[in-house]
C-alpha cells in the first residue's frame, strides 16, 4: 500500500467505502422489507379478529356464530374458544400448539409444532358475556416467510453489486485523475527548474479558489522570489568583484611601477597616498557589503531603544568631520525640535544620516548647503536632508535605491560605490519606516526619512 501513488489510494478507499456503503444499505433493505410484512400482518390480523368479535353472540344462554364470521381470511384463521379453552367453532392449522394460553388483547408470536413450519402470530380477545362468563376469540396468523424476498434480493445484489463497485473504481479513478492534474503540474514545473536550474518556468493555473489554485500560485509566488534573489545574488556578487577589481588593479599597478622605476621621495609619497586612497575605499566596500549582509540576515545587533532624533541628528553634526560645515559660512544648517522620540538603533540611525549629509555635500555645489529637518505629524517623524547640488533626473529617482547604482560614477568614482543609499533603504526599512525623494535637476534633492511615531508610553520619559 505504501509504493501506491495517492491517487490509487485514493480510488481503493472510495471503492471500499461504496462496497462497504452498499452492503449496509442492502441489510437496511432487508430489515425494512421485514418489518413492514410484519406490520402489515399484525394490522390484518387484528382487523379480521376485531371485524369477527360482532358476529359472536350469545343466544339462549348459548353461544352462536352470526353468519358473517368469517373462519379463513386472508391467512387469518380466527377460532372461539369457551373459558376453559374448549374449541366452540373453527380449525385450528395443523402446526399450531393449540396448548398456547389465552392472553386478552396482545399480539405475539408463537412458535410452529414442528421446526419446518413456520411460526404464528396470535391474538386473544376476551368476549364477556352471561354464558360461562364469556368466549375467548382466537385469531392465527402464519408469519410471512421472507426467505424469499431476502434471496430476491440477495440475487440482486450479487450481480449489480461488482457493476456497481467497478463502475464506482472507474469514477474514483476518473475524478481523482481530474482532480490531482494541478498536482502533476506542479510536480512537473518543479522537476523541469530543479533538472534545468532555471528558475524562470512557472506552473501558471488560471486563478482560481480552490487549493491547488492557491497551492500554484504560492510555488509561482515562490519562483518569482527565488528567480529576483538569485538575480540579484548574482548581480550583486558580479558588481562586488567588479567594484573591488578596480582598487586592487590601481595598488598592484602602483607597486609594480615602484618596484621597476627609481621614484623620486616625492613621487614615492604620492603612490603610497594612493593605496592608501584605495585600500581605504576597499575597506569602505568590505565594511558596507559586510554590514548590508548581516543587516539583512538579521545578524547585525540590532539593538532597538527609545531614543531622540533631535538629539542623534546634532551629535552626529558635531563629529569632527562636519564641525567645519557648522562654522561661518555655515553650510549645514539644522531645524529640530527641542525632542522627538523614535524607537530605533542608534548605530544605524547615525550611520543613515551620515550617509545623507555626506551625499548632500558630495552631490552639491562647491559652495553648496545642506539643510536638516525634523518634523513630526500624528503618525510620523519625518527626518528631511536637502541639498543645493546637482539633483537627481525622475528617470534615475527609483534607481539609486538599488545597489551598486550610480548616476554619474565618474562623480563618485574615487569616493563610493553605490551602495550608501541601498543601505539607507534597508535601514529605513528596518525601522518600520521607508525613504521619499523629492529631486529636481541642477536645484537640489530632499531626501527624507519617514519613522513611525511611538506609542505615548514609550516617549513618556521625554516630557
Ligand atoms: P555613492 O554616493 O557611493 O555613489 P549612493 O548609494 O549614496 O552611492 O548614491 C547612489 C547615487 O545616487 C549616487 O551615485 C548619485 O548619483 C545619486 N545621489 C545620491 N545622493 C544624491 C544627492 N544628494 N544629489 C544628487 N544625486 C545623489
Amino acid at each position: 500500500m505504501k509504493r501506491l501513488s495517492v491517487k490509487l489510494k485514493l480510488t481503493a478507499a472510495l471503492t471500499v467505502l461504496m462496497a462497504l456503503l452498499a452492503g449496509l444499505l442492502l441489510l437496511f433493505m432487508l430489515m425494512i422489507s421485514n418489518q413492514v410484512a410484519l406490520r402489515t400482518s399484525m394490522e390484518q390480523l387484528k382487523q379480521t379478529v376485531t371485524g369477527n368479535l360482532n358476529w359472536v353472540e350469545v343466544h339462549d344462554r348459548k353461544p352462536t356464530i352470526g353468519e358473517g364470521f368469517v373462519y379463513f381470511h386472508g391467512g387469518v384463521t380466527t377460532l372461539v374458544y369457551s373459558q376453559n379453552g374448549a374449541l366452540l367453532a373453527g380449525q385450528p392449522p395443523v402446526a399450531f400448539a393449540t396448548q398456547e394460553d389465552f392472553r386478552n388483547g396482545l399480539i405475539r408470536s408463537v412458535a410452529a409444532e414442528s421446526d419446518g413450519d413456520s411460526d404464528y402470530l396470535v391474538m386473544d380477545v376476551w368476549l364477556p358475556s352471561d354464558w360461562e362468563g364469556g368466549v375467548w376469540v382466537r385469531g392465527l396468523l402464519e408469519i410471512p416467510d421472507n426467505h424469499m424476498l431476502t434471496h430476491y434480493l440477495l440475487q440482486i445484489g450479487a450481480f449489480t453489486l461488482p457493476a456497481f463497485l467497478l463502475l464506482t473504481a472507474l469514477g474514483s479513478w476518473w475524478i481523482t485523475r481530474r482532480a490531482f492534474r494541478p498536482l502533476d503540474t506542479i510536480t512537473a514545473t518543479a522537476e523541469a527548474i530543479n533538472e534545468a536550474h532555471d528558475l524562470s518556468g512557472r506552473i501558471g493555473l488560471p486563478p482560481g479558489k480552490d487549493e491547488f489554485s492557491r497551492l500554484a500560485a504560492g510555488f509561482d509566488d515562490m519562483f518569482e522570489r527565488l528567480e529576483r534573489s538569485f538575480e540579484a545574488e548574482k548581480q550583486f556578487t558580479s558588481d562586488a568583484s567588479h567594484e573591488l577589481r578596480t582598487p586592487v588593479a590601481i595598488i598592484k599597478g602602483a607597486c609594480e611601477f615602484a618596484e621597476k622605476y627609481e621614484e623620486t621621495p616625492e613621487e614615492r609619497r604620492e603612490t603610497l597616498s594612493m593605496i592608501h586612497r584605495q585600500a581605504d575605499n576597499m575597506s569602505t566596500l568590505i565594511e558596507q557589503l559586510l554590514s548590508m549582509t548581516r543587516m539583512e540576515q538579521g545578524t547585525e545587533a540590532f539593538r532597538q531603544e527609545v531614543l531622540d532624533l533631535s538629539e542623534l541628528v546634532r551629535t552626529v553634526c558635531q563629529e569632527p568631520h562636519w564641525l567645519a560645515f557648522m562654522q561661518p559660512p555655515v553650510r549645514l544648517h539644522l531645524t529640530l525640535p527641542s525632542e522627538a522620540p523614535v524607537r530605533g538603533s542608534r548605530e544605524q540611525l547615525e550611520r543613515l544620516v551620515r550617509n545623507l549629509i555626506e551625499n548632500g555635500f558630495k552631490y552639491g555645489q562647491p559652495d553648496g548647503q545642506v539643510w536638516i529637518t525634523i518634523q513630526c505629524t500624528a503618525s510620523e517623524v519625518c527626518l528631511s536632508v536637502r541639498d543645493d547640488g546637482i539633483g537627481i533626473p525622475a528617470e534615475e529617482q527609483d534607481r539609486i535605491w538599488q545597489r551598486f547604482y550610480q548616476v554619474d560614477p565618474a562623480r563618485s568614482r574615487d569616493e563610493g560605490a553605490g551602495l550608501g543609499l541601498s543601505m539607507v533603504q534597508q535601514i529605513a526599512r528596518l525601522h518600520g519606516g521607508y525613504m521619499t525623494l523629492e529631486s529636481i535637476v541642477d536645484q537640489g534633492s530632499i531626501f527624507t526619512l519617514h519613522l513611525p511615531q511611538i506609542s505615548s508610553e514609550n516617549s513618556s520619559h521625554f516630557m
